[in-house]
């Protein structure tokens, strides 16, 4: 019998070493949670067979005291992160039978490391959304209140991991898809600086906004994911190169002495924030005065764009990088009683995308299309050059920016049904995307109706240590 669960990957490492746990023990610990609570929460797409033997080779590596950096350390990760031999599909009825090919980097890293894959978590179709509602296999619970969504799009691994059914989890962040649902279920979310984390086995979205993403129970968890999985990846060539990984490293001064955080002030004006979370923020930001920071308010001309600019780029990239999917290749299509490749691709796609894929897809396609491509697509990415100029500027003055992560709390299912509003929702999540910049989502106590909420904090391009060095200390 288990006694206690450990919460951090530090506890665990202790425990291991002490003899008071195992590897398996934990690996089976978590498992009989997931068949306990996942029927209702729907979390956990599948429990992957082979963890169990995965943790008897940790058992062995720590019995002869040999543990790597993750020994045993049970993970969960997201449906579009490619685990060789086991199925990635999305959450998506056109990739319900693709089996990985390959290892995604990001998991590589982690898996020579010596950790153990339970299995994969339900996500958005297509990681497209912000509610956890929209997969294909049914919508995920939040675990804190089961009325409520738990966010999206890595809304398994959130819910998992707020759910005690892993001790870490891996998603993708494209526009706040792991600090959204880390923010609605209570645990911490990062995600790096565009690059620094490999997308090489990522199943692309939005290539040019999005990554891997780290959910947690502590910001220092966070940080060894990440000095394991921060690394210049040959079969990325949008990976950060390591020349240039040195020269950031060589300035970055961590414990500098004292951190300035601004907030945008007239940013936090917009309509749609709910007053409970922006008391909530501001009362974190007092205390952080409190405890000796310096608190700026400033003005970010640009941001309000962020919405607009990110839906536009978003839907551009979603309309090419998903016409691969044609239901011929990867296994998921399966209408094959076709007369010719029209008729087959017309059957497949509209069979088994989702209607947010599709929506996307014709946004997309009008965006980018002759006529219009200059008066949307072209401004959009004009725009987003702007708002990175002014992240260059801003952060001349201050060290860290503060915002809120999601405007709300999560709300009940069925609450938000049209897609606009859902998109509103990602307000102060996508900015970080289109800057490249890393973000992470702290867990900030409560509403009134027992709900997390989230405070979440903006870095330099390239400043991940430093932003997560700062989040452990507050
Ligand atoms: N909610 C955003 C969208 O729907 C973000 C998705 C994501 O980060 N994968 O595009």
């Amino acid at each position: 019998m288990i006694t206690k669960i450990p919460k951090t990957i530090s506890e665990a490492r202790d425990m291991f070493a002490s003899g008071e746990l195992t590897p398996t023990q934990l690996v089976e610990h978590y498992i009989s949670v997931i068949k306990e609570k996942d029927a209702e929460i729907n979390a956990v797409l599948e429990i992957f067979e082979d963890a169990k033997t995965a943790a008897k080779v940790a058992d062995r590596n720590i019995r002869e005291g040999k543990p790597r950096e993750l020994e045993g350390i049970p993970f969960l990760i997201k449906d579009n992160i490619l685990y060789k031999g086991h199925i990635a599909s999305a959450a998506s009825l056109m990739l319900q039978k693709h089996v990985a090919a390959y290892n995604s980097t990001t998991l590589d890293l982690i898996l020579r490391e010596g950790a153990i894959v339970l299995g994969r978590t339900n996500m958005d179709d297509a990681a497209l959304g912000s509610s956890g509602e929209s997969s294909a296999f049914g919508p995920t619970k939040n675990p804190v209140d089961m009325e409520r969504v738990p966010g999206g799009t890595s809304s398994g691994s959130a819910a998992a991991l707020a759910a005690g059914m892993c001790l870490v989890a891996l998603g993708t962040d494209t526009g706040g898809s792991v600090r959204q649902p880390a923010s609605f279920c209570g645990v911490f979310g990062m995600k790096g600086t565009y690059g620094i984390y490999s997308r090489s086995g990522i199943i692309a979205a939005a290539s040019s906004l999005e990554g891997p993403g780290i959910l947690a129970n502590s910001a220092e968890d966070v940080l060894t994911i990440h000095k394991i999985v921060a690394q210049a990846d040959p079969l990325d060539n949008t990976s950060i190169p390591n020349y240039i990984r040195e020269e950031f490293s060589k300035n970055e001064n961590i414990s500098s002495s004292k951190k300035v955080i601004g907030y945008p002030k007239e940013y936090l004006e917009a309509e749609g924030l709910n007053r409970e979370v922006k008391e909530n923020f501001f009362n974190k930001l007092e205390d952080l005065k409190k405890k000796g920071y310096e608190v700026r308010e400033i003005s970010f001309d640009t941001l309000k764009y962020s919405i607009s600019t990110y839906y536009i780029i978003n839907v551009a990239e979603v309309s090419t990088n998903l016409s691969r999917l044609d239901g011929l290749r990867y296994g998921g299509g399966e209408v094959r009683d076709v007369k010719n490749y029209q008729e087959l691709f017309a059957k497949n796609r509209g069979n088994f995308f989702g209607k947010e894929i599709k929506r996307r897809i014709m946004i997309g396609s009008y965006v980018l299309s002759h006529g219009y491509y200059d008066a949307y697509y072209g401004k959009a990415l004009l725009l987003r050059d702007m708002m990175k100029q002014e992240f260059g500027e801003v952060f001349k003055n201050i060290d860290f920016l503060a915002m809120p992560t999601a405007p709300t709390t999560a709300w009940k299912f069925g609450e938000i049904k049209d897609p606009l509003s859902l998109y509103l929702e990602d307000i102060f999540t996508v900015p970080a995307n289109l800057a490249g910049i890393p973000a992470i989502s702290i867990p900030n106590g409560v509403d009134t109706n027992n709900m997390p909420i989230g405070f979440q904090l903006l870095a330099p391009y390239m400043a991940d240590e430093k932003l997560l060095e700062f989040v452990k200390n507050i």
